[in-house]
């Protein structure tokens, strides 16, 4: 094979990265209303990245290497395919680097910009480079302001004063999602609460509802992560009567049945009531509690707290309880107040030691009540409906979740359309003079408050209701609000009259599947639901969910660390693809193991990969030279083919599996290798070629033009024939409650959990099931799934 040409990767990569550019080769139009539309459409979506780096990392070369496949796979299947990308450019990341470097955050940030746009286009993903859209242009912040009135006017965005968490580092409030352990998630600072009035998302209103989510299909991992977060449940509200004063302080619990074991009363250090009536020790006491972090009074060994030397009447039963102020209770959480009841919580039970304070017992081994008057006997269940109607308190319900503080005393970010004028109050700044443009100021350095209230020129304006002289709101918008809305932008972004069209974001929406890191459960994936949500509310989204399908890939670490800019252990792909090329840093990366699992960077592995690609390189040349073209479609080589075909298919499509592709790739070279001049090693060859596009689009692409075609990147995607697959099945017993329900043929490489999602989709089941979730599910592999419901 002398006159093989070498596999030169990067003449081969720029030579098609050109034709793809020249073709516009990956966008994608819009639909247009009344026109014919492609029904398979799919919307293939990858968290934005923070272009606060001079480059991108590892960990975005998995996650957009990923979503290429994804991308390639489903095109060539047929489905209309839109794949953007963009930029969230605001925000802390950004504004810290930039200070860091000396230089203006809109300078480096368009720097780093161009850096990342230009790795993207060097790696060959399938991106529709017309969507792009970054946060901080005014085309997309306009829009992003826009919203944020919509927001208030729908009374889900509000001011007022209170509590926020104060990052002393960063010098800026924090939203509660992204205050880790009591910590800033992004500098590892102790949180402070500071007392400030600030922009609030009134992402509450939509609390119960965010509980469930219907039609997306998420992990369940996610899921309970974020109602966890929400922290939902179900109580009363009592109300103790002050015997001394006659204030009636109210009390949240989810344990009415537990009332005739409150032994005392608990107050925050934070209640008003400490304030109003309590003694000067009491007083004394919750002004130092006060200050102490919440995290340092969760992790408290020893639970401290004061008498206040008063007592609240507990209304079932009239007895006098006495009014602790302490530390283990905190205002942000139910009412403030808490009836004590030892016998029954762990908490409660541990002051109680401490202080010498009764401890009543009123449930018993059995989980009937005890020493509760005329409800002895009664299960605790039945008890609580019971006693919360006898004293005629509320059936209530309770969430973890706060609003989302947005309001940012930080320079780069989105600026709050919103002007204080001393007569007319808050007011918005009219539509017509969106976008309030962020100036270019000078010093923008981190002061405790906005460094834009420094700014006269740009904070004195003309109120817009009366005209008299009113100030500008000096703060910027948390970044998480350009991303909770920045993947319908994406779809419509050159719309000048609007954030976006409705019936194009109907089409697109919502994304079918969606890429990213489970980092972001509690915040940017639950604000993102709340502004869906909000905006079907007012007609202008035609769903609720915002993204269909999640995937959480795992972290790709270097030195067993998560590979992050804020851990500055970075590692770029800018050296593995001068040195080997992008095709060989897009298999590798993809190689390394289950996308959903961490996997530690290691560059010298690629050389295995290179090894792969020179072996198909003269495997292609001399296949194409010795066997005979169209080729044969049955034989050995061919049944190995569509083996690979429908094993290649099933992995990228249904199991989200990329790493096994690859691997069965490159089993069926070696086979085409054994027997390269065999009837049907063309047809063999033709496959491994046209299944290796997705990962490695260059090297594939000029191999099929050896094999005499063009147009990989759009040639329809194999399919497997059936006759030829040899597969193992066995007879599927499905049960529900030990009653046999249906029974069919199933593959037998199929996987526990692939096993209970086929029972659990025959129709036949489904009738049994009614939609709920099984309380058990029994799998005995190779023979039957038994729910229980
Ligand atoms: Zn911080
Ligand atoms: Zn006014």
């Amino acid at each position: 094979m002398t006159d093989t040409p070498r596999y030169e990767p990067h003449d081969i990569e720029q030579k098609w990265q050109r034709v793809w550019e020249d073709e516009r080769a990956f966008s994608v139009p819009n639909p247009v209303e009344g026109e014919p539309q492609a029904e398979n459409h799919w919307y293939q979506l990858e968290m934005l990245p923070y272009p606060s780096g001079p480059s991108l990392h590892m960990g975005h070369v998995l996650n957009y290497t990923m979503g290429d496949v994804q991308t390639h796979v489903r095109r060539r299947s047929g489905w209309h395919v839109v794949r953007p990308m963009g930029w969230d450019a605001f925000g802390l990341p950004a504004e810290n680097a930039a200070i860091k470097e000396g230089r203006h955050p809109r300078v480096t940030i368009e720097a780093n910009i161009e850096t990342m746009r230009a790795q993207m286009k060097r790696l060959g993903w399938a991106i529709d480079w017309e969507r792009e859209v970054a946060a901080h242009q005014p085309t997309f912040y306009r829009w992003t302001q826009w919203l944020f009135q919509q927001f208030v006017a729908h009374d889900l965005c509000y001011r007022r004063e209170g509590p926020v968490n104060w990052c002393p580092n960063d010098q800026t409030v924090i939203a509660n999602e992204y205050v880790v352990d009591g910590h800033c998630e992004r500098c590892g600072a102790e949180v402070e609460l500071r007392n400030m009035t600030q922009w609030f998302m009134r992402t509450t209103a939509y609390a119960d509802e965010l509980l469930e989510y219907p039609g997306a299909d998420w992990p369940e991992k996610t899921k309970a992560i974020q109602r966890n977060w929400i922290g939902r449940s179900e109580g009363a509200e009592i109300l103790f009567r002050c015997e001394e004063t006659g204030d009636d302080i109210a009390v949240f619990t989810t344990r009415p049945d537990t009332l005739f074991g409150a032994t005392f009363m608990v107050v925050a250090p934070e209640h008003p009531f400490v304030e109003a009536h309590a003694g000067d020790e009491a007083k004394e006491y919750a002004k130092r509690a006060g200050a102490r972090s919440v995290e340092e009074r969760s992790a408290a060994v020893e639970k401290t707290g004061v008498f206040t030397g008063l007592h609240a009447v507990n209304p079932v039963n009239g007895e006098k309880l006495p009014i602790w102020v302490a530390d283990y209770v905190l205002m942000d959480y139910g009412t403030g107040a808490i009836m004590a009841v030892p016998a029954h919580d762990e908490r409660d039970a541990e002051f109680a030691e401490t202080f010498g304070l009764p401890v009543v017992q009123v449930i018993d081994e059995d989980g009937k009540l005890v020493n509760s008057g005329r409800f002895n006997g009664l299960p605790a269940d039945e008890a609580k409906g019971a006693i919360v109607a006898e004293i005629g308190a509320t059936a209530t319900v309770n969430y973890r979740l706060r609003d989302w503080s947005v309001s940012r005393q930080r320079y780069w970010g989105c600026p709050i359309p919103f002007i204080h004028c001393e007569t007319c109050g808050v007011v918005p700044v009219p539509e017509s003079d969106l976008p309030v443009i962020l100036p270019d100021i000078e010093d923008y350095a981190p002061k405790g408050m906005s460094p834009l209230a420094q700014n006269e020129e740009y904070m004195n304006v003309a109120c817009p209701q009366c005209g008299s002289a009113a100030r500008r709101d000096p703060d910027t918008m948390d970044t998480f609000v350009d991303s909770s809305w920045y993947f319908l932008r994406y779809v419509d972004p050159h719309n000048h009259e609007a954030p976006f069209d409705r019936f194009v974001v109907d089409y697109w929406l919502p994304v079918s599947q969606y890429i990213g890191g489970v980092d972001h459960s509690t915040g940017h994936l639950l604000y993102s639901r709340f502004f869906v949500k909000a905006m079907n509310d007012w007609g202008m989204v035609g769903f609720r969910e915002p993204f269909e399908r999640l995937f959480h890939q795992g972290w790709v670490t270097l030195g067993g660390t998560k590979m992050s800019k804020t851990k500055g252990n970075v590692e770029g792909p800018d050296e593995v693809v001068a040195r080997y090329g992008a095709d060989a840093t897009r298999l590798y990366i993809l190689f390394m193991g289950p996308a959903d699992q961490d996997m530690e960077w290691t560059p010298s592995g690629v050389e295995g990969i290179v090894r792969f690609l020179r072996r198909l390189w003269r495997l292609v040349h001399e296949v194409a030279a010795a066997a005979p073209a169209p080729g044969e479609r049955q034989g050995l080589l061919a049944r190995k083919a569509n083996e690979t075909i429908a094993k290649v298919t099933d992995d990228v499509l249904r199991r989200f599996q990329f790493h096994t592709p690859i691997s069965a790739v490159m089993e069926l070279c070696n086979e085409i290798s054994a027997a390269p001049d065999a009837a049907d090693a063309r047809f063999a060859t033709e496959t491994a070629v046209s299944l290796i596009q997705p990962y490695a689009p260059h090297i594939a692409e000029e191999l099929w033009g050896v094999l005499g075609h063009e147009r990989l990147w759009e040639a329809p995607w194999p399919e497997a024939d059936e006759s030829q697959l040899a597969r193992a099945t066995f007879e599927l017993v499905v049960q529900v409650n030990g009653k046999v329900r249906d029974r069919f043929q199933a593959d037998a490489s199929l996987s526990e959990d692939e096993l209970v999602a086929i029972a659990r989709d025959s129709e036949r089941v489904a009738g049994f099931l009614d939609g709920a979730e099984p309380r058990k599910t029994i799998v005995v592999p190779g023979k039957l799934v038994n729910f229980v419901v």
